[in-house]
């Protein structure tokens, strides 16, 4: 133990999280506010089921907005800065709270209650998180869908969320060129078996949109209408979902990740003193998106409910230069920086001194994550900004880091190479895949965790409680344990590192994306008999998408200009259906997969032949000759 006085270590803090779950976790709930304290803590009579502070009545809104109006009402909240259409704007507590609650007023006039969905298609604009926050506010329960994400995508997550508005906005701007949203979801409810009543559009004025009479509605005419309706929070049960967020798997049905309310705003409350340190009355500047998980927990809610400023950035690192990120840091005084590494290795691609133009003498660190951060990327931001530069693991499932350094604790060191130690909280194993036993220090296993899960991760599949046990606590044999399908090694020391997928998901630039899902996508083109996509290493995005197909007819692909318009077609089916962001970089034709002799396609083995490694154990295979075909594919692409 700790000497008397001496603050205890994260391994103390870490050991009593489990030793002690529930004081330790009663005593992080102090840091919100809540309506109606809660009775019991945890509730895990269903196990891998967690329920957490039963009984206690809180709101997310009120503790990223309402709260803060007594001593910070007229600071800055919500920080605006578009270098896409070039504005900047600051809304103080004061401001964004009479924001959220216009939002709220129209969302209610629209019919939205508590318990209903809401899907928000946005792009990266202050009314994306009036309306994540309105949400909040009145109970409903907000999806956002990335706003990459094309019309099938979206369609797919409209049929499984039902709900009741649809917010979005005429257009997104990306690089310069706009890109319309309104299209796209129209033709999302098209597609939908079960579109929504209402849909309620932001026109920024970039795109003219068809207006659908009875169903679309504008937002800014909505908006004269309640301008100074008062809408009061609506006080939830812990327990109540807060959110869904789809996220990719094995399969080729995205997740609805579900979240609570209470457990949700403790979690974050916590990450934001012991993990980011950001303090309130500070800003806070995080590089994601709203449709991705960071952007939920590190744009809109952690640094709000702790009391700080948060930008929102609408535009990318390069534009308008290469010194955007740290011209916004100096101009805004930013203390707490979250970025992804495939931002960092863009910027490291241009000339050096772009980092050193700007003031960031109020940073103090800048947090990365969504990917593996490799060695030299880190070491080059770390000396290039002279701040220690802090790699954080975790997954949209958790929504808040499994493995960090956790300064507000301990101050130790992060190591290159590793996302950090376990984070409190986190019952945390390497298991052995075939005999779910722990393996020791320096030895492969499964992260693993053994539930329950701590208070901010998932509750479960949104609606689907059968999946949520099936996909995540059914892998490793022998015993209930939540699966991360990473891989990971510890050392003596207790630091982590995580050495790939268990499973076929791949990792671009930060983003999740099942193969299944881009082979489907795929598939729908006429042409495609079957397919096979796999992730391959990439010096910039970490990963990308490669696709092996089989035509129907051989013939459509005889010759090279043949094969280059098919390609520019199906990626376009991808583009259309999934997103660019599902795009393959390769379309290759081939006449067969290597597939094991129980037809199961040797991805790790094509993978492994993409990336000019040994493709390993080919005894199963049926015929050798499909691995021919995709050498002499891949030679003829080189
Ligand atoms: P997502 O839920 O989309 O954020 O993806 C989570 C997955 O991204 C994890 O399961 C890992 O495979 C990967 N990942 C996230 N953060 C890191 C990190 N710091 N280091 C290595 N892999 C990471």
């Amino acid at each position: 133990m700790a000497a008397q006085g001496a603050a205890p270590s994260l391994k103390e803090v870490h050991e009593r999280s489990i030793r002690e779950r529930e004081s330790f976790w009663a005593e992080q709930a102090q840091l919100i506010d809540w309506n109606e304290p809660f009775g019991q803590v945890l509730d895990y009579s269903r196990p891998p089921f967690a329920r957490w502070f039963l009984g206690g009545r809180t709101n997310l809104c009120h503790n990223a907005v309402d709260r803060h109006l007594a001593a910070r009402a007229h600071q800055p909240a919500l920080i605006y800065e578009s270098t896409e259409v070039d504005v900047s704007r600051v809304y103080t507590f004061a401001e964004l709270h009479r924001e959220v609650v216009r939002m709220a007023a129209v969302m209610r006039s629209l019919g939205v209650g508590r318990g209903d969905r809401v899907i928000v298609y946005m792009p990266m604009i202050p009314e994306a998180v009036f309306a994540m926050l309105a949400c909040a506010r009145i109970g409903a329960i907000h999806s956002v869908v990335f706003g990459g994400f094309a019309s099938h995508s979206l369609a797919s997550r409209i049929d499984d969320a039902e709900p009741a508005l649809v917010v979005s906005a005429d257009a997104g701007s990306r690089a310069g060129k706009v890109i319309e949203y309104k299209p796209l979801l129209d033709a999302a409810l098209q597609l939908a078996s079960r579109a929504p009543d209402k849909v309620l559009i932001v026109d920024r004025g970039l795109a003219p949109w068809e207006r659908v009479a009875g169903r679309d509605e504008d937002y800014a005419t909505l908006r004269e209408r309640h301008l100074d309706e008062d809408v009061p929070i609506e006080w939830l049960e812990s327990n109540e979902v807060s959110y869904t967020l789809y996220t990719s798997g094995t399969t080729g049905t995205p997740k609805g990740v579900q979240r609570d309310v209470g457990g949700h705003a403790v979690a974050l409350a916590a990450s934001m003193k012991y993990i980011f340190c950001g303090n309130a009355g500070e800003t806070y500047f995080s590089t994601s998106d709203i449709g991705w998980v960071v952007g939920h927990s590190y744009i809109v809610y952690g640094p709000l409910i702790a009391g700080m400023a948060t930008i929102l950035y609408e535009g990318t690192p390069l534009r308008p230069d290469p010194g955007i990120l740290w011209r916004l840091v100096e101009k805004h005084r930013v203390s707490v920086m979250f970025s992804a590494p495939t931002a960092i290795r863009v910027l490291k691609k241009q000339d050096p001194s772009w980092l050193a133009k700007y003031d960031l003498s109020s940073l103090r660190a800048l947090f990365l994550a969504g990917e593996p951060l490799d060695e030299p990327t880190a070491r080059w931001i770390a000396e290039a900004i002279g701040k220690p530069v802090i790699d954080n693991y975790w997954q949209t499932e958790t929504g808040w880091p499994i493995l960090t350094v956790a300064h507000g604790i301990e101050k130790t060191e992060p190591r290159f190479g590793s996302p950090g130690m376990a984070m409190y909280g986190y019952d945390l194993r390497l298991l052995d895949e075939r005999t779910g036993e722990e393996v020791g220090n320096n030895e492969k296993g499964v992260v693993a965790m053994i539930p329950p899960l701590p208070p901010g991760c998932m509750q479960t599949v949104w609606r689907n409680d059968d999946r949520f046990v099936q996909t995540y606590f059914s892998t490793v044999p022998g015993r209930l344990a939540y699966s991360t399908f990473d891989w990971g090694i510890r050392d003596d020391d207790g630091y982590y590192f995580i050495l790939g997928r268990t499973d076929d998901v791949i990792n671009v630039a930060g983003h999740r994306l099942g193969t299944r899902e881009i082979e489907e996508t795929l598939s729908s083109h006429p042409a495609v008999a079957e397919c096979a996509v796999v992730g391959v290493a990439d010096s910039l995005k970490g990963q990308v998408a490669t696709a092996f197909v089989v035509l129907k007819d051989p013939s459509k692909a005889a010759d090279a200009n043949a094969r280059l318009a098919l390609e520019g077609e199906l990626m376009a089916t991808v583009d259309k259906r999934l997103g660019a962001i599902g795009r393959p970089n390769r379309v290759h034709f081939v006449t067969m997969l290597p597939k094991t002799r129980s037809g199961k396609v040797l991805r790790r083995s094509i993978q492994a032949l993409c990336e000019r490694r040994d493709p390993g154990d080919l005894t199963t295979i049926e015929d050798p000759g499909a691995l021919e075909q995709l050498r002499q594919a891949l030679g003829a692409a080189a």
